[in-house]
């Protein structure tokens, strides 16, 4: 029975191997084979199961230290479905325009932007759309969304790559405004992505992430139902540790927000209604959408 790999994984903030159990699904996925946890991946099923998250004794960053190696991780995203498929499409284009509202006064012109996971590229339509960058530096390893990357960047030179950890390509102190948006709490080694974007920024330059925040009302109200405890976070982040480790990796002045996403009324009932357990409930309501705060985070870090 092949087993998920990773078996005592450091703390990826600090390194240490000291952490206590603080959430675990019941059986915890530690405990199953990968061919169990297959079904349990795309994170939508009526049972819950993820890896039991450890918080570090030292240094507080939230994280498993069973999870899959890289090659699992490798062959699960490859049979991964579309992205927030449950979320009307006009919803996700308001929600990530919200993110560059956010950004925008910030954003020095004439570098270049560089986008680590930009799915279908609403992010990247937007600052083709109103910042002036020069090239577009686009790392999105679902081949088939390359097209509609392509259209999204419009008139811009523009380098679309399948993978997302070497960035070489880009010319070191280049990039004006470089985004991750729901990445980073899926990376195995976050801080070397950090690191390797870093070195892309040119003075002025800024990071922005979008996180969840373990640390929300959110969290706390739902628990261990909190969706965002699942197979595909191997760490967590609150507005304490990601500014640690965003400090760790070599940043300079770092900001920590609360972002603002936008769902329709329809879809935050029926998610309401899941994570109190009652999954098959059937609702009525309009698919106005509405703008919450609800348990994100937005953080913009400068190289310097
Ligand atoms: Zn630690």
């Amino acid at each position: 029975m092949t087993r998920p790999a990773l078996r005592d994984r450091a703390c990826p903030l600090c390194g240490s191997h000291d952490a206590r159990a603080e959430v675990a699904s019941a059986p915890r996925a530690e405990a199953c084979s990968l061919r169990d946890l297959h079904a349990y991946w795309y994170g939508i099923d009526r049972e819950r199961r993820f890896f039991t998250y450890h918080r570090c004794t030292g240094c507080g960053q939230l994280y498993n230290r069973a999870f899959f190696d890289a090659a699992q991780l490798a062959s699960l995203y490859s049979a991964m479905l579309p992205n927030m498929a449950a979320v009307p499409e006009s919803a996700v284009r308001a929600t990530q325009r919200g993110y560059y509202d956010d950004v925008a006064a910030s954003v020095v012109a004439g570098g270049a932007y560089l986008e680590i996971g930009p799915d279908v590229g609403h992010l990247v339509r937007e600052a083709a759309r109103r910042g002036r960058f020069r090239h577009f530096w686009l790392f999105e390893p679902n081949r088939a969304v390359h097209p509609a990357l392509k259209r999204a960047a419009g008139a811009v030179p523009t380098t679309i790559a399948d993978g997302m950890t070497d960035l070489s390509a880009v010319p070191d102190r280049s990039v004006s405004l470089a985004a991750m948006v729901h990445v980073l709490d899926h990376l195995l080694d976050p801080a070397a992505m950090l690191r390797a974007v870093r070195v892309k920024l040119r003075q002025g330059g800024v990071l922005m992430i979008v996180t969840h925040n373990e640390g929300s009302a959110m969290r706390r109200l739902l628990g261990r139902r909190w969706p965002v405890f699942c197979l595909q976070h191997p760490q967590l982040y609150n507005p304490r540790t990601i500014r640690r480790q965003l400090e760790r990796s070599g940043f300079g002045a770092i900001e920590v927000r609360r972002s603002r996403n936008v769902f329709p009324v329809d879809f935050l009932a029926r998610q309401a209604l899941q994570a109190a357990g009652w999954p098959g409930a059937r609702v009525s309501l309009p698919r106005w959408p509405v703008g919450l705060r609800l348990g994100n985070m937005l953080t913009l870090a400068s190289a310097d």
